[in-house]
């Protein structure tokens, strides 16, 4: 057994996961959340029976308490309660050591790394780039780092993986000095996601993943799309914030700027307003009034026109990217779905490749629409770009990044 503890902390909540990385299983998950609320919520599920995938297929037993919890620190604290209360007894297997996901690498940090102080006060600094998501990652590592003082933890970045970008990929075409004064370039978000299903989606095909190039569909509520060529990350959708590029659950993704000045100047809006407008009321929730997929599905079978038109937005967008990153690649080996909605939703991974023909992307539509969980091909087999869904695990990604450096 060689159990490893995964951290994903927010401003208000955190999730867990234990893994044992000698079989690569989970043991154990949970969510505390309305941190700092007068009562927070905690959830902890234990996994009895060893699982083949990365959903756990058979629950043992989910507790859920509701108690005061005023900040990470006392969170952590019922955390462990719950470990000692419903096991597994982290006295009896110690996690060897912690995992965290850290949104903002800036430009500083392309590898997962053991966290030190100075480690700490890099993370805090690039809060200025991330000023949700750094502060938040920091509290969580605060509060672990107390709860389990003796072991390594280790700071596994979004951005790490898209550090391998070159500068025409992530260089704006703005004033240089401007740029450069407040680091505004592209850093790119879901690395962790992006490189797991690549490498995934290259054992599967039982192929070397530096002889492929690959492009990723990370479609949840956040989405972003990756060129990968042998294994490195060439062009990404996020850019500076994980607001740009393709259509998502709230978010707009790819706009014109002066739309913003125009609402500055003309409907009063200041820059909390654009701020809100564009990353919490935009996207399919915006278009259609739902940021969730499945209403759009059962809007458009209604004959609801904007659930329609949505729909045709976000796979417009997908369609874009998809023809961008083959002429960047210069064609793809693999293209591949993941997330919430790829991994759910055919309609829209037909939608997003279907006028791909002339580019070798032949879709097999009975396999598109198979239930099937698990990683799977549903491009027919005489299509010369191998398409798949491929369930992502970044807590299974982050846990593995997290032993390689500790052992190092
Ligand atoms: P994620 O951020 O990866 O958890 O994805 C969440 C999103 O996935 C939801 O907001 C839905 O839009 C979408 N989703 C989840 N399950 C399904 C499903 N069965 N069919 C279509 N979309 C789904």
């Amino acid at each position: 057994m060689i159990p490893v503890l995964v951290i994903n902390s927010g401003s208000s909540s955190f999730k867990y996961q234990l893994l044992d990385m000698a079989t690569e299983r989970t043991l154990a998950s949970g969510l505390v959340e309305r941190i700092g609320e007068p009562v927070g919520v905690a959830r902890h599920t234990v996994y009895a029976t060893p699982t083949d995938g990365p959903a756990p297929a058979f629950l043992d037993a989910t507790r859920t308490r509701e108690l005061p919890i005023p900040d990470h620190t006392a969170g952590f604290a019922v955390m462990l309660d719950a470990f000692a209360a419903d096991g597994p007894s982290l006295d009896e297997q110690p996690p060897v050591a912690v995992g965290h996901r850290v949104v903002h690498g800036g430009a500083r940090f392309f590898e997962p790394t053991l966290i030190t102080p100075l480690v700490e006060i890099n993370i805090d600094e690039l809060s200025v780039l991330a000023p949700l998501h750094n502060p938040a990652n920091l509290a969580g590592i605060h509060a672990a780092r107390r709860a389990f003082p003796d072991v390594p933890h280790v700071a596994v970045f979004d951005t790490a993986f898209h550090q391998t970008l070159a500068p025409a990929a992530y260089t704006y075409a703005i004033n240089a000095e401007v740029a450069a004064s407040h680091r505004i370039r592209r850093y790119g978000f879901h690395g962790t996601s992006h490189k797991f299903v690549s490498e995934a989606a290259a054992a599967f095909l039982g192929r070397p993943l530096g002889e492929l190039k690959q492009i990723v569909f990370h479609l949840g509520n956040g989405a972003s799309v990756t060129a990968i060529d042998g294994g490195r990350s060439i062009d990404t959708s996020m850019g500076f914030t994980p607001l740009e590029g393709l259509v998502m659950g709230t978010r707009s993704g790819d706009i014109d700027p002066a739309v913003l000045f125009q609402l500055q100047r003309r409907a009063g809006m200041d820059v909390d307003d654009l701020d809100d407008l564009l990353n919490k009321r935009s996207g399919l929730l915006g278009l259609a009034g739902s940021n969730d997929l499945r209403d759009i599905r059962a809007g458009i079978e209604r004959g609801d026109e904007r659930a329609i038109l949505a729909f045709q937005v976000y796979v417009h967008r997908l369609r874009a990217y998809a023809g961008a990153y083959l002429a960047q690649l210069g064609g793809a080996d693999v293209i591949s779905f993941t997330a919430g909605v790829g991994e759910n939703a055919p309609l829209v991974r037909s939608g997003a490749l279907e006028t791909l023909g002339f580019a070798g992307v032949e879709i097999d539509h009975e396999r598109n629409e198979s239930p099937d969980r698990g990683i799977r091909v549903i491009s027919t087999d005489a299509s010369p770009v191998t398409v798949l869904v491929v369930p992502t695990d970044e807590e299974l990604e982050i846990a593995r990044q997290t032993l390689g450096v500790s052992r190092a």
